[in-house]
């Protein structure tokens, strides 16, 4: 059975994120745990009790678009990991991308305390004005993904086409799932700190492969994240593996720092169901 992509429905606001859109490689099929409609009823969303605020306020809510974590606390996590080694370029006279396009590519490999991640990228010429990474950004990302989730992430494709899969709703700027992460082009400038959390966002979908065998254990995690006052982002809402992603951005940033605590309290269920994973 060949892997199930989800491409997610993207938000329309204007936040500079809307342009980012993903989808899950998931690796179980598995029916919505959670139909439109059976929630509890209407009283507008529970009160919120906490307000993170100063260097925690990255955990509110987004009022649109995606999670992003600040680069203080990808800096952060980038410490705890050794610096990246990058192999030299090989070139590939023709490679055949997602959408079955085909043209020359360099590949590289990462090295990261003992992991090596496949890296295949278009040349500088086929990525000019598509706002992909460089490998250096990548290795840059991949160090801030702590290193028991980046051992689920093995391949990373940088496409210069767009994904195959275009949602109706616009541009898919990324996939993860089964140990790959696909790029795709994007329109808005990006940052090291877009690639911090998109890199992270996308390896959460290669990391729920671990804790996620069966339907049943993503209806648990939909429980925790219904149980909780708040969601993350919108993006959130485009599936559970959605919730997962954007959460484990936050708990990464937050886990073991003076947000902690303010973590909790906004995403108690969530911030439990986590936990539960890491003392597996
Ligand atoms: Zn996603």
């Amino acid at each position: 059975m060949g892997p199930n992509r989800q491409p997610s429905p993207l938000g329309q606001t204007k936040h500079r994120h809307d342009d980012i859109e993903d989808g899950t490689l998931a690796r179980t099929a598995s029916p919505h745990p959670s139909p439109v409609g059976t929630k509890a009823p209407a009283a507008p969303a529970k009160a919120r009790s906490t307000v993170a605020k100063g260097a925690c306020a990255y955990l509110n809510p987004r009022a649109g678009g995606t999670v992003t974590a600040p680069s203080e606390a990808f800096d952060r996590l980038r410490g705890k990991s050794g610096a990246a080694k990058v192999s030299s370029p090989e070139t590939k006279d023709s490679y055949t991308w997602p959408d079955k396009s085909t043209s020359k590519a360099v590949q590289q490999e990462v090295e990261i305390d003992g992991q090596k991640i496949r890296v295949v990228r278009p040349t500088d010429d086929g990525a000019k004005g598509k706002n992909l990474p460089t490998t250096k950004e990548l290795a840059e990302a991949l160090r801030a993904i702590p290193a028991d989730q980046r051992a689920h992430t093995s391949v990373i494709v940088v496409s210069p086409t767009p994904s195959p899969d275009k949602s109706a709703s616009g541009t898919i700027a990324g996939e993860g799932g089964s140990g790959e992460i696909r790029l795709y082009p994007v329109t808005a400038a990006q940052a090291q700190n877009d690639f911090d959390n998109r890199l992270t966002h996308e390896s959460g979908h290669n990391v729920q492969g671990q804790f996620w065998t069966g339907a049943g254990d993503v209806h648990d995690w939909q429980t925790a994240a219904d149980a909780d006052s708040s969601r993350p982002s919108p993006y959130a809402a485009s599936t559970t593996g959605d919730d997962f992603s954007e959460f484990n951005v936050l708990f990464n940033a937050a886990r073991g720092t003076a947000c902690e605590a303010t973590a909790k309290k906004i995403y108690p269920n969530r911030w439990a169901k986590m936990e539960s994973y890491r003392s597996k």
